[in-house]
């Protein structure tokens, strides 16, 4: 059995605490904290094998794509439950017209929006939610920008607690919204933008004794990490060149770099790919860190773009994402709101839709393709974070006058009038 721990984050403290605690601060230094645990002393073929043959087994836990790989999840004790909807296993699917938009490269994308709330965010909730439980917590919070909340309330409803979402007032989409409200989550709608929402609900974890299920709550990483086992699994094992997320928080670019750390540590993989992370250009506070070379993280004050799961101008993971992206030799490219919207009309054309937020990835390979930072023909692997149903309106006010005069027709219900529209139709290219 190997033993977890809590573990300070920043160079020369590296305190360890024990996994109780829930404020997620080191005691010693005030750093971020993330989960330690002593390897697991199997040879990596053995693990491969393990992995690969619960694909068969009908156990839910062997089929969640976080849980089948537990034996890097090793915070859960002996004999206790795990809360799972049956998170993961999404596919890899190649995407040729979407690469050759993005300057001709090699591009599969992984699409996260197949989990069980339609994000990511299912595969953290899955192991915070389960750590709650282990603790014997009741109330559950989270600030969020939308799916966060929709993810959290399924997850903590299942465990039979109850679940409070901060959201910033009238921003955040219909469709997360109704999900949470669905899974009997009270939603308080404060604040104009997600990092008010999270600052004031921060201020009261503590005092009320709330779990705060927010990405730096480093359980929610420990699940987000699998992503990399699935991802090399689903390639027998082939390292790519480059992987690309989007940058909100930066939890997932965070557990991305811990998740590669760890398979490497362990000899599962033998070289790292390059981690890329792209923004909103109206809510970049990464990108200009990195490329201004700065120390610190300054945030943007006002975050503005339409894809409102980035609309972050604070990110808290900064720190943990500054060094997943040294650790790989990563990079940050920043994107407008227009080019992700024809980043997303693109991969629509391989039949693969996603939300705004997931479409930066496309842009940024592109742009970054153009500057010559990516080699064409690179073998890249695109995350989608999040479901095409998750941001209906904003996709439907991107259509354009020209597309939606050609594809959007009414017709009386007269099937002569009905045979002239049609045959415009078949007329056209
Ligand atoms: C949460 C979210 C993001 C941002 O992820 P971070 O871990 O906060 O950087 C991106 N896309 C979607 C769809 C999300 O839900």
């Amino acid at each position: 059995m190997t033993t977890a721990f809590l573990q300070c984050i920043e160079d020369g403290c590296h305190r360890k605490h024990t996994l109780d605690r829930k404020d997620y601060r080191c005691d010693a230094c005030g750093g971020m904290l993330e989960i330690g645990y002593d390897a697991p002393r199997v040879a990596p073929q053995a693990l491969r094998q393990t992995w690969q043959s619960r694909k068969s087994s009908s156990a839910i836990e062997d089929q969640s794509g976080v849980w089948r790989f537990r034996e890097l999840l090793p915070f859960v004790p002996e004999g206790a439950n795990v809360v799972t909807l049956g998170e993961g296993h999404t596919p890899l699917l190649d995407v040729p017209r979407a690469g050759e938009w993005a300057g001709g490269v090699r591009l599969a994308i992984k699409h996260q929006g197949n989990n069980p709330t339609g994000s990511f965010k299912d595969l953290g909730m899955t192991a915070c939610i389960t750590e709650a439980a282990i603790l014997g917590s009741r109330v559950t919070v989270c600030a969020s920008t939308g799916n966060t909340s929709a993810s959290m309330s399924a997850y903590a409803v299942r465990a039979g607690m109850k679940a409070v979402v901060t959201v910033p007032a009238g921003k955040i989409s219909a469709a997360k919204l109704a999900q949470a409200l669905e899974f009997g989550a009270v939603v308080i709608e404060i604040g104009e933008t997600f990092d008010d929402s999270f600052r004031l609900l921060r201020a009261l974890t503590a005092e009320l004794n709330l779990y705060l299920v927010n990405s730096l709550n480093p359980f929610r990483l420990e699940g987000q990490k699998t992503i990399v086992c699935e991802i090399l699994e689903q390639r027998d094992w082939r390292v790519p060149e480059f992987i690309v997320v989007p940058g909100g928080n930066l939890g997932n670019v965070s557990a991305i770099g811990k998740g590669l750390r760890e398979l490497k540590e362990l000899g599962l993989i033998e070289k790292l790919p390059r981690l890329v992370v792209t923004q909103a250009e109206g809510a970049n506070p990464f990108y200009r860190m990195v490329a201004n070379n700065s120390a610190e993280l300054i945030p943007v004050a006002e975050p503005r773009t339409e894809a409102s799961a980035i609309r972050i101008g604070n990110p808290v993971n900064w720190k943990k994402a500054i060094r997943a992206i040294r650790a790989t030799d990563g990079m940050v490219e920043s994107v407008s709101d227009d080019e992700i919207f024809a980043a997303k009309a693109a991969l629509a054309h391989d039949g693969v839709g996603c939300e705004p937020a997931s479409a930066t990835t496309i842009a940024g390979i592109r742009k970054l393709v153009a500057s010559g930072k990516i080699p064409r023909g690179a073998d890249i692997v695109a995350v989608l974070t999040g479901h095409q149903l998750k941001d209906p309106e904003i996709s439907l006010r991107r259509r354009s006058e020209a597309d939606l005069a050609r594809q959007r027709l009414r017709v009386e219900p007269d099937v002569n009038k009905l045979r002239a529209a049609l045959e415009r139709v078949l007329a056209s290219d």
